[in-house]
């Protein structure tokens, strides 16, 4: 099994302090072959203000100073999950292009609500008691989520977590699941799919592995066969926690290959 952790975070990202070396040291202790750092570019802020630009010598500094000194241990990658690419791709677009050739690895994120509730977080609104707003945040992600898949689709590689908006209307005690929007996801995956995209299982530091397996399944009812997979981890000793778990998954639901990326072209690695 090819172990891989393509989401991960360092203190580029505002909400991690993490040193990229510290997480690749966790990866090979991890025993993975293969890890990607994707610090966040979120064209809305936290706080939902726009943001136009990415710290990208600060992040290909980091990156080829500690590429070097994991020669011959782990595969590390240059990647970026890049939020509200819809929001403005113009801007979305000029960012990735100044990753040039260095850049491997592109993650489409719905972080955001845009255009509402002041643009900010998903994860900042309170959700308790309150199933309308709920419902608004799985809908505007989803709708963005189609802008994104239909209308940008060379500002992803892998669609993160669609189930997003989930995690913290769970959190706060709702009761919503994604099957209530089985349609509207079917076609965003179909989309995904015809478009030779992947689709991201992310196990969230393990903490969310039941959300996957019925949506793999409707990935590859709907043509879908790149799937790459995340921890998402904010700290060292998050990286690779519920990778095993998720390549299991995968394997359980038809897929033959997990995928990374290198120079934003999919790599298969057989299960
Ligand atoms: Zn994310
Ligand atoms: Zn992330």
């Amino acid at each position: 099994m090819y172990l891989c952790d393509i989401h991960s975070h360092t203190k580029l990202s505002p909400d991690s302090e993490a040193e990229l070396l510290d997480n690749a040291r966790a990866a090979v202790a991890a025993g993975l072959q293969e890890f990607c750092v994707t610090d966040h570019c979120d064209l809305l802020g936290l706080d939902g203000l726009p943001v136009t630009s990415f710290q990208w010598p600060a992040a290909k500094a980091q990156y080829h100073a500690v590429k070097a000194q994991m020669e011959g241990q782990l595969i590390l990658r240059l990647g970026l999950e890049l939020g509200s690419a819809p929001y403005d791709p113009a801007v979305a677009r000029d960012i990735l292009a100044q990753g040039g050739e260095e850049l491997d690895f592109v993650l489409g994120s719905i972080h955001n609500w845009i255009g509402m509730e002041g643009g900010r977080d998903l994860a900042f609104s309170n959700y308790r008691d309150d199933l309308a707003l709920s419902r608004r945040a799985v809908e505007s992600t989803l709708d963005h989520t189609w802008t994104l898949v239909t209308q940008c689709p060379d500002c992803y590689d892998s669609l993160a977590h669609i189930v997003y908006p989930l995690r913290y209307i769970h959190r706060d005690g709702v009761e919503l699941s994604i099957a209530d929007y089985e349609d509207r996801v079917r076609a965003i995956f179909t989309e995904v799919a015809k478009t030779d995209h992947a689709m991201e299982v992310n196990v969230c530091r393990g903490n969310d592995l039941d959300s996957w397996p019925p949506l793999l399944a409707w990935f590859r009812e709907c043509g879908g066969s790149l799937v790459t997979v995340g921890a998402d981890a904010h700290r060292p000793e998050d990286v690779a926690k519920g990778i095993p778990a998720a390549l299991d998954m995968l394997k359980a639901a038809g897929f033959r290959h997990v995928t990374t990326y290198e120079r934003r072209k999919p790599v298969l690695h057989k299960l």
